[in-house]
């Protein structure tokens, strides 16, 4: 950016906690506030409190080596422990996952139940010769087992790296070979909508190619029939057959590596982030406590993201578990056997949070109100979002359909990297704004600076930076420091620079805008692609859109924007121009669209993100990147041709 951020939307729509909700609430007011006096205080008693120790650390941060920040470096615990013995005494009995599975499959699974499960996988994988610090790779569908899978390996002290069981061949033999695991659990194949996606035959395929795994460990689960490697393929129940239903968890450092994971490659090459023990579960359990207000006893959480991603890592698998709470675990599609499933879901099992994404909630838009309108929703007291920014008409659509209007609405800020929630409302205590993630949570401290690094000015945009460490971050890059160091703490030396653009309003909201790499520079202004996207999303025809600034010899940069329509409307010339002058009349003239492209759907990463990237190398006819994290490939085709015929609009 070379200059500010314009400041485009406004947005005064305001809803402040209930009283109710208030005195109910896991945060108080003066939270921020009491974290604000003392984050390492505040941190530390979080991790004394929330997590039950083999050894209490006596050092909280240690920041000699910056930017290689450690936390509660001399603590010893046990993940696995923390999610599953420590509750056995008083709770075994309790439900942990609620299973929903494809074709009509379903199990329930108490934390009794869990614990025997990984138990006996852990021994299991402690007959393959592994040890204390060796990478495993996990390419697994929603299934229990991929929690089991993850838990006996924190259980063990291995390293797991859980691939998105969505990727391809390829994408998986890279991750493996990146992380260079010696074992790949898998599965015969994954339902997928009334389909069998085949991840052993995916499995084969990218195995080909990474000589130095040496067992396959394969659950069965289509019995669609596959095919088995002597000596290397192993099937689940042969492993775990006969093993004891007890498994001592070994002793772990609070920095030892807890887990690999891969960024879902929306900017590039994706990156090996490494978490660790002891602040991972300190970022996790704490945000899940306080942002998800969640009451082990009576609630039932439902995060519908894939464990494959970093959300289903830390609010499926680890925070749940360890918070004690009682979550649905669901294999199958939103749309299959049809639109409803979803809320089906909820109203059949009672669910009182919900947590999904804005691709997800457009989605629903799209669809249409009638398939929520089928079941009783009256459960849900609480719902969230991650993952992109959410159009202020997605969030008000959510807000008031799905949530019928009385539920807090938590619009998550974080990535990957972060391990857990960074800027989010606190139910109860943070008044929240349609399209605003509000303000960091206790302890985070962030800023927006500009180009130079210098505080801007509330009511500017710049760029996002977090200012100190946090338990919960990431450690590094799978063997590339150096890329950690490039990536994060070198625009700004001192902070961490996510790459996201937000501006801050007069109350100190934070509004993410997106990449700072998608940030358009057009007639000298600096426009947010989410605020015009935002602007389009707002009109009644539009259930999505994504902008991206192309070429123009004569402004530097046009804005192209890509539109999906909702149901049953019709993309014409007169709702073309109608479009155009919306958005000119939403943010101004200089954001209106130079051209608009109507469109079935748009490119996505297989997370759900929109693919900006590719969207410009069509527009400015290149050859297009890498496609292989792409959720959609023949979509890309299609629009390259509707953009060629309509660039010169
Ligand atoms: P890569 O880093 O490989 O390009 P990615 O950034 O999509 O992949 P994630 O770590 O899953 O991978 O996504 C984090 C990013 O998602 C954030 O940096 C931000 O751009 C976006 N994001 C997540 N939550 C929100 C939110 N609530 N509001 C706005 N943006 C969000
Ligand atoms: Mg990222």
């Amino acid at each position: 950016m070379s200059q500010a951020l314009e400041n485009l939307l406004s947005e005064d729509r305001k809803f402040e906690p209930t009283a109710a909700f208030s005195s109910e609430a896991n945060a108080k007011r003066g939270i921020h506030e009491e974290a604000e006096a003392d984050y390492l205080a505040f941190w530390r008693q979080q991790a004394l409190t929330r997590i039950s120790w083999h050894k209490e650390p006596t050092q909280t941060l240690d920041d000699s080596n910056p930017p290689f920040f450690k936390w509660f470096a001399d603590g010893e615990l046990n993940i696995s422990f923390n999610c599953l013995d420590r509750h056995l005494e008083a709770h075994g009995e309790q439900v942990a996952y609620h299973w929903v599975g494809e074709p009509g499959d379903t199990r329930t699974l108490s934390y009794r139940d869990l614990h025997a499960e990984v138990c006996r996988f852990a021994n299991g994988l402690k007959t393959l010769g592994v040890s204390r610090g060796d990478r495993v790779a996990i390419y697994m569908g929603m299934v229990p087992e991929l929690p089991v899978a993850m838990l006996a390996c924190a259980r063990l002290g291995l390293v797991h790296s859980v691939v998105f069981g969505g990727f391809s061949s390829e994408a998986l033999s890279s991750r493996i070979l990146d992380a260079d695991a010696r074992v790949v659990i898998t599965q015969d194949g994954a339902w997928r909508a009334g389909n069998v996606v085949p991840l052993k035959a995916n499995a084969d395929k990218a195995l080909a190619s990474t000589p130095d795994v040496e067992h396959v460990v394969v659950l069965r689960r289509t019995d669609h029939g596959v095919d088995m490697t002597e000596r290397r393929d192993i099937w689940w129940h042969d492993l775990v057959e006969g093993q004891a239903e007890e498994c001592d968890p070994v002793v772990m450092g609070a920095e030892d590596p807890l887990y690999i994971l891969y960024t879902s490659g929306t900017t590039g090459r994706p990156k090996g982030i490494v978490h660790t023990q002891a602040g991972y579960l300190t970022g996790i359990v704490t945000t899940h406590h306080y942002v998800f207000d969640v009451k082990p006893d009576t609630d039932v959480f439902w995060c519908g993201a894939d464990i494959g991603w970093v959300t289903g890592h830390s609010y499926i698998v680890y925070g749940p578990l360890a918070n004690r709470a009682t979550s649905v675990l669901y294999e199958g599609a939103p749309n299959h056997p049809d639109f409803d499933r979803l809320w089906q879901i909820i109203e059949e099992y009672g669910v009182t949070i919900f947590y999904t994404a804005p691709t997800a909630i457009r989605t629903f838009m799209k669809w249409g109100d009638e398939h929520v309108g089928k079941h009783d929703l009256s459960s849900l007291r609480l719902i969230g979002t991650v993952g992109e920014p959410i159009n202020p008409e997605a969030w008000i659509w959510y807000q008031q359909t799905i949530g019928g209007g009385r539920c807090p609405v938590v619009d998550t800020w974080w990535q990957t990297e972060t391990g857990a929630i960074m800027i989010t409302p606190l139910p109860g205590v943070v008044a929240t704004k349609p399209g605003s993630a509000t303000i960091p949570f206790p302890g985070i401290f962030a800023d927006v600076v500009d180009e130079a690094g210098q505080s801007v000015p509330l009511g500017g945009g710049g760029y996002l930076v977090i200012t100190r460490p946090w338990p919960a971050m990431c450690r590094t890059i799978y063997g590339d420091d150096q890329r950690y160091v490039d990536t994060y703490w070198t625009r700004f030396p001192g902070r961490y620079f996510p790459g996201d653009g937000a501006k801050r309003d007069e109350d100190g909201y934070y509004w993410l805008l997106g990449r700072v790499d998608d940030i358009m520079l057009v007639s000298g202004h600096n426009i947010s692609t989410t605020e015009v996207e935002s602007a389009l999303v707002s009109h009644i025809s539009v259930a999505e859109a994504a902008v991206i600034g192309r070429k123009d010899e004569l402004t530097g940069q046009a804005i192209a924007a890509f539109v999906t329509l909702r149901m049953d409307v019709v993309g014409d010339e007169a709702l073309l121009a109608e479009l155009r002058d919306h958005v000119a009349q939403t943010l101004g003239p200089i954001a209106k669209p130079k051209s608009i492209v109507f469109t079935d759907d748009l490119p996505k990463t297989r997370s759900g993100k929109i693919m900006r990237r590719l969207l410009q190398d069509i527009s400015e006819n290149r050859q297009l990147g890498d496609v292989t994290t792409l959720a959609n490939e023949s979509v890309v085709m299609e629009i390259a041709t509707k953009a060629s015929e309509s660039a010169d609009d």
